[in-house]
This record gives C-alpha cells, structure tokens and sequence, in this order.
C-alpha cells in the first residue's frame, strides 16, 4: 500500500542510437506515503531511480531488446510517459518501508487489547475537574 505524493520529478530525453534501439533515459525522483513497517505509523520514502528505457513497439522486439534496457512498449504510437514513469516508480518502493529511527514517542503495546487498567484522558479530566472544585 502506498501512495505517490505530489511533488515527484523526472528529467528524460531520449536518443536513437546508429541501428540501435531508440532510447529514453534520466532520472526520477519522487516521494510515497506508506505504513512503517516497525512501528506502523505512517512513513515517507523517497524514491530515487534512473531510467533506462528501450522503447519497442511489438512484443517480439521487447525479445530481442539489449539486456541493458527497460522495455517499454509503445502502444499505437504513444509513449504513455505518465504512466511509464509511476511504473518505475511502483518498482522502487521499498518491500519493507521503515523510519530509520521510530524515535515518534509511540512504540508498539506489546499486549494490545487489554485498555482496561489505562487511564482514558476523560477519567483523567474528571480528576483535574474535581481537584479544581474542592
Ligand atoms: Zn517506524
């Protein structure tokens, strides 16, 4: 789960290589929203890639496509730029999302359930109330 904040970039240009495939590179930089992982809380990553992209127009040339590419195939003409760059950066979320320190004040109740025996702020409200009255 996660989502592309607003914010991202990319700069990409593409070239024809002499009887090479035509390709599209640069680099994309965006942040996502997602749940920590530790902690649980929410978490914002920023994900930095580089494009390396060979553009083919049927599926028999995304086979024959050098290695060092990214196929992207091109549909009725069009690079769907858009949606090619938030595939990439799809790809670059990470598995397991994490705060590097979850230094937020809160940590995980290691027995979650059991509220009972905590104070709840109203209670603690109530006292403030009838301290200030006697
Ligand atoms: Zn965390």
């Amino acid at each position: 789960m996660a989502t592309l904040l607003p914010g991202g970039w990319a700069t990409v240009r593409g070239f024809k290589e002499p009887y090479g495939p035509r390709v599209v590179s640069g680099e994309l930089q965006c942040e996502a929203g997602m749940i920590c992982q530790r902690c649980l809380q929410a978490v914002t990553v920023t994900l930095k890639g580089s494009i390396r992209w060979g553009l083919v127009f049927s599926e028999r040339e995304m086979q024959s496509l050098d290695q060092r590419l990214d196929p992207v195939l091109v549909e009725e003409g069009q690079l769907f730029l858009r949606q090619a760059l938030e595939d990439e950066m799809v790809l670059l979320l990470p598995i397991m999302p994490m705060h590097d320190s979850c230094d937020n004040g809160w940590t995980p109740d290691p027995e979650p359930g059991d509220v009972s025996e905590k104070t709840s702020p109203f209670a603690v409200l109530a006292a403030l109330k009838n301290e200030q009255r006697s």
